[in-house]
């Protein structure tokens, strides 16, 4: 084992384990808390942090609820795992279960999934079943489909996911030495923003009891908890969160309320607009629905809430690269063709009017 082992290894004593659970992992967690140079002082925080959680093993924070669900249906002797997904929570599922050599199922809505996350499942061997409809109408099929049949639902309805998933909030107190004032986190299918709270909880004795303030970001097209009421078709370039019923809805509310937080929406050209000051500010890549944090921080202060001398977390929920099509519509530059010859290379190189060679 490494320093830092993975999920199970680090806070194994705050999970679920008995003497028959397996240790499952990809050395997932112990993701980067990255400091931000220019949001973070523009808004007047004491401290802005992005939590890179596409920094995880197949590039998303699926990977820590996953390595512990996988290791409970091996314990309870599964050999087959299913779940539905908006892409993420398939390429770990298939991960995990090429890993441990189980047969993995994924329930995609069809045509709706991130190129490289498709490419992942595809990658790790699992079946790949489209659905004609969206997450919510595959969330309903899978659920039916563990019931009356010998596979293992490793959705985030499952309770081990959220288990593991609480785990990046033990890192975010382990590392800063205290709870931050508030954590800020993109809201879709809600099991991870129910996880975090949940991590916060569990280690108050850390931080004299202080917990963050719970700040869920829904997609405009796709907020039933903000509109009060499921949303039938949810729309938003943010494909993660493009969720009409989330199935941890009732917990979300709690994490919100109890927290003294907030469930807001933010739209997708303010989604873009976080996404690429990210990647040109902060030198950041995070996939359009991981802005929805950023996004969400950027609009506090309109929301009247005041970020001067606070301290805050963003969850940064997958890797850019998961989703390469957005970024070529939305951040498209220019390619400047040029011949192996050095005298028109420099000529090129110096007629670029923003520079001064
Ligand atoms: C799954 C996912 C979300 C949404 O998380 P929920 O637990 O469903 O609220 C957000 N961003 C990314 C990148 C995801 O993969």
């Amino acid at each position: 084992m490494g320093m830092l082992g993975g999920v199970m290894e680090r806070y194994g004593s705050y999970l679920p384990m008995t003497s028959s659970t397996p240790i499952v992992t990809l050395k997932e967690g112990s993701t980067p808390l990255v400091r931000s140079r220019v949001i973070g002082p523009e808004l007047g925080c004491e401290a802005l942090y992005f939590k890179l959680e596409g920094s995880n093993p197949t590039g998303s924070f699926k990977d820590r609820g996953m390595c512990f669900a996988v290791a409970k249906a091996i314990e309870g002797g599964a050999q087959h795992i299913i779940c539905a997904s908006t892409g993420n929570t398939s390429a770990s599922a298939a991960a995990y279960g090429a890993r441990y050599g189980l047969s993995t199922v994924v329930v995609v809505p069809a045509g709706e999934i991130a190129i490289g996350k498709l490419a992942q499942a595809m990658a790790y061997g699992a079946r790949i079943l489209a659905v004609n409809g969206n997450f919510d109408d595959a969330l309903r099929l899978v659920r039916e489909a563990s019931e009356q049949l010998e596979l293992a639902l490793v959705n985030s309805v499952n309770p081990f996911r959220i288990e593991g998933q609480k785990t990046g909030a033990f890192e975010i107190v382990d590392e800063i030495g205290d709870a931050p004032d508030f954590l800020c986190i993109p809201v879709g299918n809600a099991g991870n923003i129910t996880a975090y709270w949940r991590g916060f909880n569990e280690y108050k004795d850390k931080t004299d009891g202080r917990v963050p303030r719970m700040m869920g970001f829904q997609a405009a097209g796709a907020a039933p908890i903000v509109d009060g009421a499921p949303v039938l078709k949810p729309r938003t370039i943010a494909s993660a969160i493009k969720i009409g019923n989330p199935a941890s809805w009732r917990y979300a509310e709690e994490a919100r309320d109890e927290s003294d937080g907030m469930i807001e929406a933010v739209t997708d050209d303010q989604i873009m607009d976080a996404y690429l000051r990210l990647a040109r500010q902060e030198g950041i890549f995070c996939e359009p629905a991981s802005a929805a944090s950023v996004a969400g921080v950027l609009r506090m202060p309109e929301l009247g809430v005041s970020l001067a001398g606070r301290t805050v977390v963003c969850i940064l929920t997958g890797n850019g690269l998961k989703d390469p099509s957005t970024a070529e519509q939305r951040a498209s530059v220019e390619l400047e063709y040029v011949e192996p010859d050095f005298a028109q290379f420099e000529a090129v190189l110096r007629s670029d009017p923003k520079s001064s060679l």
